[in-house]
């Protein structure tokens, strides 16, 4: 197997103080490449270094919703200059986003800096990597006011069915995670089982998002294999083929 863990935070102290052992059980398990994003200006120098160290890891920049300071708004700048100094290293506009899920979250706010993102990603000819919580509907609404001719992904999706196959036509992929090893997450089981495996994108969100099995520990890149194992039950076909069609769809999106 060989697998494209779609989106771990490897730059994350936790997993960075560790990483020549991440990075050797990940193999083991056939884990070979990690699309890192970027979550706000504080980060984006060291997922850029990982990237020059490691040609096995790909960053991403970009300003996640719930990852929003004072200073923003400047940091938007700032992003224009790394995305053209580095567009040869960086391979999608991302982490950016919606987090409506706190009720005192500042939906315009995060709507102003997601928009100047998603231009971004259109000027520099990027795909994005896209978060969203509870807001699937207002972010539809505006990637069908921004057309991004090279897509994305919307990581770790938890939307409904009918919500995927609008992000679909759109020319996005969804990001499966460790939520479906859940028995309880019957809806999005049944989701990700329909769904066309051309859209499907393997990702664990390491260190975050434990699997079954697992709660409360440490995430790592190592079980996305274990997400494709349980894709593949999901769908009654050989774990092999979703390996194989998540790598195309992975490479295809972020061009690695
Ligand atoms: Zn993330």
């Amino acid at each position: 197997m060989d697998i494209i863990d779609s989106h771990c935070h490897l730059d994350f102290p936790v997993l960075q103080s560790q990483l020549q052992d991440v990075l050797r059980r990940a193999d083991d398990a056939g884990v070979r490449q990690f699309i890192v994003p970027g979550v706000n200006r504080a980060n984006w120098d060291g997922v850029i270094s990982l990237g020059q160290q490691y040609g096995s890891i790909h960053p991403a920049l970009g300003i996640h919703p719930c990852f929003l300071d004072a200073d923003s708004e400047k940091s938007l700048t700032v992003l224009a200059d790394y995305l053209s100094e580095y567009t040869a290293d960086v391979v999608a506009v991302g982490e950016i986003g919606l987090d409506l899920y706190a009720s005192d979250s500042d939906r315009e706010r995060q709507l102003t800096i997601l928009n100047h993102q998603l231009r971004l990603a259109a000027d520099f000819d990027k795909p994005v990597i896209l978060h969203v919580r509870k807001a699937h509907d207002l972010m539809l609404q505006q990637l069908r006011k921004i057309r991004l001719c090279g897509g994305g992904v919307v990581h770790a999706f938890s939307g409904s069915e009918q919500q995927a196959r609008e992000y679909i036509k759109l020319g996005f992929k969804l990001g499966v995670g460790g939520s479906i090893t859940y028995e309880r997450a019957k809806k999005l089981r049944r989701t990700f089982a329909s769904l066309p495996l051309t859209a499907l994108v393997l990702e664990t969100d390491a260190p975050d998002m434990p699997l079954c099995g697992y709660q409360g520990e440490i995430n790592y890149p190592e079980r996305a294999a274990r997400v494709a194992g349980v894709l593949a039950e999901l769908r009654g076909i050989d774990q092999g083929e979703i390996a194989a069609a998540t790598l195309q769809n992975t490479r295809q999106v972020f061009r690695v």
